[in-house]
């Protein structure tokens, strides 16, 4: 039976945090140890120049991205880990599909409506790359014949043009493409210290991957909890704290239970609380920490040699798959 293909990719910006671990790479973990499926997981740095950055935190992020996924279990072996900018065909693909793609369709996706936004009222420019980006990932999904697309609620418009671009080129064009199913059964929505939404980066509001005991201790000793909870004799409402919510991400059910009843009826203080939640955390960081402590010893020559093999394994599919369309289109390479 042939493998079902999953492609995964994460921006390269910033530290991971338990938001990523826990709302999408845990989930990345179990898919790529399907014997059933084959996992490709690419950085997608070429995104990230949408929001340019400095060239030297790029590749920081990168390297460490590649070492992280190592951490938390994926096998390099089994699992193509590779960076965008490695296939020169995905770039390509993305201008034979942006043909294929209307400005209209482009700027209702609610992402760029937000970025746009966002920079002109920063009066900063609004360029070309923020609103071809969904153009770019359908060509990183469709590429490689990607069968599945693990993401988040907020990939989802992406995912869906996607599929209305793959079903375009294939009406047009001929059988090509698989639509690319969305994986969201295991999608978690990881809640932020400061109790006003997601946990991420751009919000500082998070536990990072690589946070030492003392600072995991530091950030839960101030994060936001219930407000109704002034005196430690007020009772409160758990499901208003976003640190129950990662109570019920992390912690074992009799502590659960245990956080649930104390909450609600004031015997246990956010204090007391906060203490398991600590606890917990550390023991799932510890492991993660551990073997990123080990792969020290590798250096960043180890994440370019797992990006230079990926990138070749990955190349070598998108390739056929772009001289394929580009045939199909009347464009082939003479
Ligand atoms: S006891 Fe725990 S769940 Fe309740 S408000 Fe305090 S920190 Fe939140």
């Amino acid at each position: 039976m042939d493998k079902k293909i999953v492609l995964s990719g994460i921006r390269a910006t910033g530290k991971l945090h338990l938001g990523n671990y826990l709302g999408a790479m845990k989930y990345f973990v179990q898919l790529s140890e399907d014997k059933h499926k084959q996992c490709f997981f690419f950085i997608a740095n070429l995104h990230t120049l949408t929001t340019r950055m400095d060239p030297r935190d790029i590749v920081r992020d990168l390297k460490e991205i590649v070492l992280t996924y190592i951490s938390i279990g994926i096998n390099p072996e089994s699992s193509v880990i590779f960076a965008q900018s490695s296939v020169p065909e995905t770039s390509e693909l993305n201008w034979l599909l942006a043909c294929l793609t209307s400005v209209a369709e482009l700027e209702k996706m609610p992402h760029f409506k937000e970025k746009k936004d966002m920079k002109e009222v920063l009066h900063e420019t609004v360029n070309v790359g923020l609103l071809t980006y969904p153009v770019l990932m359908a060509a990183d999904i469709l590429g490689p014949l990607a069968n599945m697309v693990p993401v988040g609620e907020d990939q989802h418009p992406h995912v869906e043009l996607t599929r209305d671009i793959a079903r375009r080129f294939n009406i047009l064009y001929g059988d090509t493409f698989p639509v690319p199913e969305l994986l969201e059964g295991e999608a978690i929505r990881v809640p932020g210290l400061d109790g006003k939404g997601k946990m991420g980066k751009s919000n500082q509001n998070t536990i990072d991957l690589m946070d030492s005991p003392g600072e995991v201790l530091k950030k839960i000793s101030r994060a936001v909890t219930d407000t109704a909870r002034v005196r430690r004799s007020d009772t409160g409402n758990p499901f208003n704290c976003s640190l129950y919510a990662l109570h019920q991400l992390l912690s074992a059910d009799a502590e659960l239970k245990d956080v649930h009843a104390g909450c609600a009826s004031a015997k246990m203080g956010c204090v007391d609380c906060k203490k398991i939640l600590v606890k917990n955390i550390n023991q799932l960081l510890a492991p993660i920490q551990a073997k990123r402590f080990e792969l020290n010893e590798k250096g960043s020559k180890y994440a370019i040699e797992i990006l230079h093999e990926g990138g070749k394994r990955a190349r070598k599919r998108i390739a056929v798959t772009v001289e394929n369309v580009k045939e199909k289109m009347g464009v082939p390479l003479y």
